[in-house]
């Protein structure tokens, strides 16, 4: 059996880790082994967030021959150059940072890195939702919203990494509303977690309403300004959809993240948005729940990192 891969996923609060076996083979689930994570000391600066990586490649890989080490993390990456192009301020000092050259001369293998959204992505297309499929489109909605678009293989990453940031696109029900980008109107402002909570807190949702589970709770209650938020939010995102439908044609698309979860009012309206913009080619585009599971980034990141040797 060929070595594995020690695949790894950064993100702002913690990395995770394994060692996974048959990323390559597209006929049977890849499987991981010595799963593990740790915190990431976000506010330290790069260098000592590269060694928290770096100690947990360790612990994971200690005694086992890897073939390489596919890395997916937080922030817009240039995948070709190994590096960190631009990242928000909840990793301190992470924009600009080279993360292949270290890593690849600390462990003498072959390291590549994606886009945390990225190698989700390419983790659903290969082993989830997409595994049949010619092509998919990742809709990822929680803390933010992201996105990826995995055409015969291959995550489309863009000219400067940043493809996918399908949060940040116009839709008329964030009119007014600042987004995170620092734009007005973006859908990420208003129907991300925190942003639809803000929007049930504008409609006059009560001050207990705070975060995702309670305004979930408030929702599930009756009918009233949580409910109607997810309405709205749900409307605005399907209507992000229906517009990439038009562009992308995508075979399928895969939805993600935590506020996907509540399924219900978010789901109804989501489809209702999409219905009002997909034109009618694409409107049948099965619109489906991901199925890759929590170590989708990781498997995704282990699956470049193979690419990547094969090329
Ligand atoms: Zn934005």
């Amino acid at each position: 059996m060929p070595d594995p891969v020690l695949a790894l996923d950064l993100g702002g609060t913690k990395i995770r880790g394994a060692l996974v076996h048959g990323a390559g083979s597209p006929d049977a689930a890849p499987r991981l082994e010595g799963l593990a994570e740790s915190p990431t000391p976000a506010a330290d600066g790069p260098e000592a967030i590269l060694a928290a990586v770096a100690a947990l490649a360790e612990r994971i890989g200690v005694g086992t021959r890897v073939r390489a080490m596919g890395l997916s993390s937080a922030g817009v990456i240039d995948s070709g150059g190994g590096r960190v192009t631009h990242a928000t301020a909840s990793l301190t000092g992470w924009a600009g940072t080279d993360v292949r050259s270290p890593l690849a001369e600390r462990f003498g293998v072959p390291v590549s890195v994606l886009g945390d959204v990225h190698a989700h992505g390419l983790g659903e297309a290969r082993f989830g939702t997409g595994r049949h499929h010619s092509s998919l489109l990742l809709v990822a909605v929680g803390t933010g919203i992201g996105g990826c678009h995995v055409l015969d293989g291959r995550t489309v990453l863009g000219a400067r990494g940043a493809a996918g940031h399908v949060g940040h696109v116009p839709v008329p029900e964030a009119e007014g509303v600042p987004c995170p980008c620092g734009r007005i109107g973006h859908l990420e402002g208003l129907a991300s977690g925190p942003g639809i909570v803000q929007l049930a807190r504008r409609l006059g949702a009560h001050g207990s309403v705070r975060d995702g589970p309670s305004l979930a709770a408030a929702a599930a209650a009756g009918p009233g300004p949580a409910r109607e938020a997810y309405r709205i939010a749900g409307l605005a995102t399907g209507r992000m959809i229906g517009g990439l439908l038009n562009v992308l044609d995508p075979e399928v698309v895969a939805l993600t993240g935590g506020v996907t979860e509540v399924g219900g009012h978010w789901r109804e309206a989501v489809s209702r948005g999409i219905a009002l913009e997909a034109m009618d080619v694409v409107a049948d585009t099965p619109v489906l729940t991901a199925t890759a599971g929590g170590h989708a980034a990781l498997l995704g990141a282990a699956a470049r990192a193979l690419d990547v040797l094969s090329t």
